[in-house]
């Protein structure tokens, strides 16, 4: 699943390429948006936004319609220009969104509906998610009231919730743990509140750094060596950028995410 900050740069670079222009083809793979789009046409209408709302992207266009698409593990936006040779096969396409100026490819894209104003405020998804890390005002507070109504889960597994906090995936999971020094597989009622809101606050400078950061692959270290981008994670039995212990790997959670960690560095909270 992508990161926070994957959605985040694909609804800027949208919202920077599409916004305020017309809508001059609208082609969809998906028959649900082409029953809309054959009583409501989209073409003709303008794109007014394009906005991330955790891990969902919404484009908004006048007439009170936005297209809620939801990326999954292989979802994708692509700009192109006019005319301009795609990157991945045709068959892969869902969704076009094509202005004057540039064409938006939705490739892959395994959630994808209309809604109207009112549709899209009573979004069940939508409605659920959690403060999202990378708006402009996070709710700290609102964060900590869910997590202290699920003090029994452990943390790696809290901040993958999106309904807890929206943005983290299962990268920086890991990563974030690792410098908080807190063990990932230690629940949420053991933690103390300074250490969860620390948590938290770096949990928003991981992402924001990535988002300004502008490339596809993620840092979470401040190191001008290009090969040390991450501390923690896909480096099992490694030692330990800091200590040297080796990097512990175990599968979490329902889902059974790979979670990452140093036994050493991060004991705080071990009891
Ligand atoms: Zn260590």
């Amino acid at each position: 699943m992508p990161e926070g900050d994957t959605i985040f740069r694909a609804a800027r670079t949208l919202h920077a390429a599409l916004a305020g222009d017309r809508v001059t083809r609208f082609e969809t793979a998906l028959a649900p948006l082409a029953r809309v789009d054959d009583q409501e046409p989209i073409a003709g209408r303008t794109i007014e936004r394009v906005a991330a709302a955790g891990k969902h992207l919404i484009i908004d266009f006048s007439g009170g319609l936005h297209l809620r698409t939801h990326m999954r593990m292989n979802g994708s936006w692509h700009i192109y220009r006019p005319g301009e040779r795609w990157k991945r096969p045709r068959r892969d396409m869902r969704v076009v969104i094509g202005t004057a100026r540039f064409v938006a490819v939705g490739f892959d894209i395994p959630v994808a509906e209309f809604l109207d104003d009112r549709a899209l405020r009573r979004q069940e998804d939508l409605r659920r998610i959690g403060p999202d890390l990378l708006g402009e005002q996070f709710d700290a507070d609102e964060v900590l009231r869910r997590m202290t109504a699920r003090p029994d889960a452990e943390i790696a597994n809290v901040l993958l919730n999106q309904r807890v906090v929206a943005g983290i995936g299962n990268v920086f999971k890991s990563e974030i743990l690792f410098l908080a020094g807190i063990n990932p597989f230690v629940e949420c009622a053991v933690i103390s509140e300074a250490d969860l809101r620390r948590v938290l606050a770096i949990s928003r400078k991981v992402l924001r750094i990535n988002v300004e950061h502008d490339r596809s692959d993620r840092i979470t270290m401040n190191s001008l060596d290009r090969s040390r981008k991450l501390w923690v994670y896909g480096r099992g039995g490694e030692p330990c950028r800091r200590c040297g212990t080796p990097i512990e790997y175990r599968k979490q959670g329902t889902d059974a995410r790979g979670t990452y960690w140093c036994p050493r560095c991060q004991s705080r909270n071990d009891g």
